[in-house]
C-alpha cells in the first residue's frame, strides 16, 4: 500500500480541470471542507483568474499538466473533469479532445488504481446524443452520430465511461460516473462560445444575440453550485457507481433564453438567426429521479436567481477589462 507524502491527516483530493469553470468551484468547495486539493490543468480552456484567490491557500496546490501524459501523485479521491466542454473548444482540435477523454481518463484511472483512490468522472448528457426519448434517464443508451463533429466529445465521454466500468470490473477500482447537463454560473469563460455566456456577453454589450437555428431547440440549465453539491454527494456515496444525471429539469427553448437574458440585462440587442450546427440536439432535459433517490439531491437554485448572479459576474468582468 502506498504511503501518503503530503499530509497524513487531511484527505487529499485531485481535481483535474480544476482551473476551468466547474473545476474552480469544486476546488473551492473541497477546500471549505478542509481537504488538501491538488488542481491539475493544462490551461487549454481554464484560466488562472478562476483560481487566483485559492493560490495562497495552505491546502491548495496547482500543477500545470496535461492529463494525456502519465502523472504520478498520491490521492484519496479524484474528480476527473479535464476536458474542454464548449462545442467550439472541443471541436478546435477534435483529435486532442478524443485523446483527452480516452488517454486522460486512462491515466487518471491509473492513478486511482495505484493509490487506491476513489475516482469520479465528469461525464455529460452528450452521451445521449440527439435523444429520441424525453426526458433522458440513465438507462437510455443514446443516439450519437459517431461520424459527426460532436463525436470527439460525445464518443470520447462514452469511451471514458466504458474505461471507468472496465477498471471497476477488472481491478475493483472505486468508480463513480456523473452525467452533467448544461451548467452555467460565474467563472464561465466569457469567450468560450457556450450559449449562456454568449448571450449574456452579447446583451451586456448591446450586440446582436446569435441564435443558431430557429431557437426552438431546448436545454435545461443548472446553476453551478447545485452541480458541485451533487458531485460531492456522489463521491461520498458507498456502493453506488452511477451513472447518475445531475441537472436541472427546468427546460427552456434557446429563444426563451435569449428573451430572458435581454429582459434581465435591459439590453437593446436584437436577435439574429444563424445556421444550426450539425448534430445540435433538439431537446434536452434530465430525468433526475435516480439522483433524488440515491443522493437525496435536487437542484435548489431557480433560473431567475442563477442567471442574475451570472449576469453580475460578466458585468464585473466587462468593467474590469474595459
Ligand atoms: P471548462 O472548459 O471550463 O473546463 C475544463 C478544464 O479542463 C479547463 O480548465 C481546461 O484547461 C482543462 N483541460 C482540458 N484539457 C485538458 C488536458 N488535456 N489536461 C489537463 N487539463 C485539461 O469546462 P467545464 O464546463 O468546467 O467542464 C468541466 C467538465 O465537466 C468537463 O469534463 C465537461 O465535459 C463536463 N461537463 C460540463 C458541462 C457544462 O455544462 N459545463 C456539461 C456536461 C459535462
Ligand atoms: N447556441 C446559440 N447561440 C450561441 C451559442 C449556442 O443559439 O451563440 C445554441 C446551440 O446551437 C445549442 C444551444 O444553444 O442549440 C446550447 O449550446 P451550447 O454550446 O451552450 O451547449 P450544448 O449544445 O453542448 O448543449
Amino acid at each position: 500500500m502506498y504511503k501518503k507524502t503530503i499530509d497524513n491527516f487531511k484527505k487529499t483530493v485531485l481535481v483535474t480541470g480544476g482551473a476551468g469553470f466547474i473545476g474552480s468551484h469544486l476546488c473551492e468547495a473541497l477546500l471549505k471542507k478542509g481537504y488538501y486539493v491538488i488542481c491539475v490543468d493544462n490551461f487549454f480552456t481554464g484560466r488562472k483568474e478562476n483560481i487566483q484567490h485559492l493560490l495562497n491557500h495552505e491546502n491548495f496546490e496547482l500543477i500545470r499538466h496535461d492529463v494525456t501524459q502519465p502523472f504520478f501523485v498520491e490521492a484519496d479521491e479524484i474528480y476527473h473533469l479535464a476536458c474542454p466542454a464548449s462545442p467550439p473548444h472541443y471541436q478546435y482540435n477534435p483529435i486532442k479532445t478524443a485523446k483527452t477523454n480516452f488517454i486522460g481518463t486512462y491515466n487518471m484511472l491509473g492513478v486511482a488504481k495505484r493509490t487506491n483512490a476513489k475516482i469520479l468522472l465528469a461525464s455529460t448528457s452528450e452521451v445521449y446524443g440527439d435523444p429520441e426519448i424525453h426526458p433522458q434517464h440513465e438507462e437510455y443508451r443514446g443516439h450519437v452520430n459517431m461520424l459527426g463533429p460532436r463525436a470527439c466529445y460525445d464518443e470520447g465521454k462514452r469511451v471514458a465511461e466504458t474505461l471507468m466500468m472496465d477498471y471497476h470490473r477488472q481491478h475493483d477500482t472505486d468508480v463513480r460516473i456523473v452525467r452533467i447537463f448544461n451548467t452555467y454560473g460565474p467563472n464561465m469563460d466569457p469567450n468560450d462560445g457556450r450559449v449562456v455566456s454568449n448571450f449574456i456577453m452579447q446583451a451586456l454589450q448591446n450586440k446582436n444575440i446569435t441564435i443558431f437555428g430557429d431557437g426552438s431547440q431546448t436545454r435545461s440549465f443548472q446553476y453551478v453550485s447545485d452541480l458541485v453539491k451533487g458531485m460531492i454527494l456522489m463521491m461520498e456515496q458507498n456502493n453506488f457507481k452511477g451513472p447518475v444525471n445531475l441537472g436541472n429539469p427546468h427546460e427552456l427553448s434557446i429563444k426563451e433564453l435569449a428573451e430572458q437574458v435581454i429582459k434581465k440585462t435591459k439590453s437593446s440587442s436584437k436577435i439574429i438567426f444563424e445556421e444550426l450546427p450539425a448534430d445540435d440536439p433538439e431537446r434536452r432535459k434530465p430525468d433526475i429521479s435516480l439522483a433524488k433517490k440515491k443522493l437525496n439531491w435536487e437542484p435548489s437554485i431557480a433560473f431567475n436567481k442563477g442567471i442574475t448572479s451570472t449576469i453580475d459576474y460578466f458585468s464585473d468582468f466587462l468593467k474590469k477589462t474595459n
